[in-house]
């Protein structure tokens, strides 16, 4: 297969991958998002193809069965990853939609979920693990804008300047760290405590793609419960700067975008 026909078929099984999935969960997205996404896949593709290629078995699925919370509730934990193992090594891989900074400067969180799919490969499945890393498949700021510029050159020099592996070293003294973790939240959710993080952690700074952002920016711009949830509502109270009116707060739930989202959900609902 050439490069071109190989970038058909991606763009062919992402088209049905979309279906399956518009039509599992009935949700849809603009074009917009949905460019975006088919690009995020063929860049990720281009930049690692090695690794991609190299993959012995793709959408591994990890299970830890029978843990038990603090309160004596049963729960399993789930995972997919990727692997490759070549001659006396294995890579675990872990695909992320994230950006590699942002990957970078949170690597506790990314940490303890890697852990725990080792500790099943390893101490379950009885196989050998070399070395674990996260996939994150966001590309830098540098690609973007050489994609919106058009710039092939500039494009060519921003995906080989871009790193979007990342490894995370695996300990297994942690894991029985990470396990009473996932325990808390099991409990925490069953318990319906379903209160949001306090307003210091709204304001806490990440690097991600070469700049500094907030969580609230980050984290809760994308997150669809923001309209309901009193720690946004108080960043945004915090963060009004001049602009006192209630308007502000709402002012991106009026965007385009989401219109486009409501109109293409719409759409998808009455079609089914
Ligand atoms: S807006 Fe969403 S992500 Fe942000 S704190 Fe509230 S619930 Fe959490």
């Amino acid at each position: 297969m050439t490069d071109q026909e190989l970038e058909t078929a991606i763009l062919e099984i992402f088209e049905q991958n979309y279906e399956i999935l518009q039509a599992e969960g009935g949700h849809s997205l603009t074009e917009d998002t949905k460019r975006a996404a088919l690009q995020q896949v063929l860049l990720y593709w281009r930049k690692m193809r090695d690794v991609a290629e190299r993959v012995t078995e793709t959408e591994v699925k990890l299970t830890l069965p029978e843990q038990q919370t603090r309160k004596g509730r049963k729960y399993s934990i789930h995972g997919v990853v990727d692997v490759v193992q070549e001659e006396e090594r294995t890579v675990m891989y872990d695909i992320k939609t994230h950006d590699a900074e942002y990957v970078q400067s949170n690597r506790g969180d990314y940490e303890k979920q890697l852990n725990i799919y080792a500790h099943i490969w390893q101490e379950l499945r009885g196989q050998p693990l070399d070395q674990t890393a996260i996939i994150a498949t966001a590309h830098p700021k540098e690609v973007k804008q050489a994609l919106h510029a058009g710039d092939e050159a500039a494009l060519e020099a921003a995906l080989a300047a871009w790193e979007p592996l990342v490894d995370i070293p695996f300990a297994q003294q942690q894991v029985e760290a990470v396990i009473a973790d996932f325990s808390e939240v099991v409990d925490a959710i069953e318990d319906r405590q379903f209160s949001p993080p306090p307003l210091s952690r709204l304001e806490q700074r990440y690097k991600t793609r070469g700049r500094e952002k907030r969580f609230a920016t980050q984290i809760c711009g994308n997150c669809d419960g923001r309209f309901s949830c009193s720690s946004y509502r108080a960043y945004t109270q915090a963060n009004r700067g001049g602009d006192v009116s209630f308007n502000r707060y709402f002012r991106d739930f009026e965007s385009t975008d989401q219109e486009a989202w409501l109109n293409a959900n719409l759409e998808t609902n009455l079609e089914s």
